[in-house]
């Protein structure tokens, strides 16, 4: 794929997670890998569905540095650029999609102030890398913090966790999740199928519970 063909399908798949319901009010955010090391991130602060593919900036994922900045004036890098770069480094991650869907909020609850929720007897396990649906998933759930870039702390503590060794999402209470994938379309089934994990056992919970 050539970075081209990269900035397409990234734009593309802001386009897809917008009308999913899961990014929206200029929330969210999605990376993929530049041609030479580094990763493509969207803009901040802007619709996300309507961002161009000339529109991305290019980021080192080990200095943070922005090494090309698209030619519209006025365009940020996005928020999630620091944790984007983190899970780059840390887990190997060409791409992380970041969105702000109900589904995960509502999972992030089922903590009850805990750092995880398990996922368990689920056919759609098997779209994690690694997982069986016979195994249980526990997903970490982290702390919201005031701004996207103070989440990089305990996103580095869940990340770290040798509980959390296996995961490719780490939810954040009141906010939304991070997914993310060694490729852009590892990045696209884990972002499906982790929402769908959050669908099912927030509805399965919800029913045992009669609320
Ligand atoms: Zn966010």
């Amino acid at each position: 794929m050539t970075e081209q063909e990269t900035r397409r399908f990234l734009v593309e798949q802001l386009r897809v997670l917008y009308a999913r319901g899961w990014i929206s009010g200029t929330g969210g955010g999605i990376c993929g890998p530049a041609d030479g090391g580094g990763l493509l991130v969207a803009p901040t602060g802007v619709h996300k569905e309507l961002v161009e593919p000339d529109e991305l900036f290019t980021v080192d994922h080990h200095t943070e540095a922005v090494v090309v900045a698209p030619e519209r004036p006025g365009l940020r890098p996005s928020e999630c650029t620091p944790i984007f770069t983190l899970i780059a480094r840390e887990r190997g991650a060409t791409s992380v999609v970041h969105t702000h869907a109900l589904s995960a909020v509502l999972f992030g609850d089922l903590a009850e102030g805990g750092d995880a929720v398990t996922v368990e007897r689920l056919e759609m396990l098997k779209g994690i890398r690694g997982f069986a649906n016979t195994e249980q998933h526990a997903i970490p759930v982290i702390r919201n913090t005031p701004r996207e870039i103070e989440l990089v702390g305990n996103m580095a503590a869940a990340i770290a966790d040798p509980r959390f060794a296996r995961t490719f999402a780490v939810v954040v209470e009141d906010h939304g999740v991070y997914v993310w994938g060694a490729d852009i379309w590892e990045a696209k089934r884990h972002t499906e199928t982790y929402h769908y994990l959050f669908e099912a056992t927030v509805a399965r919970r919800s029913r045992r519970t009669g609320g």
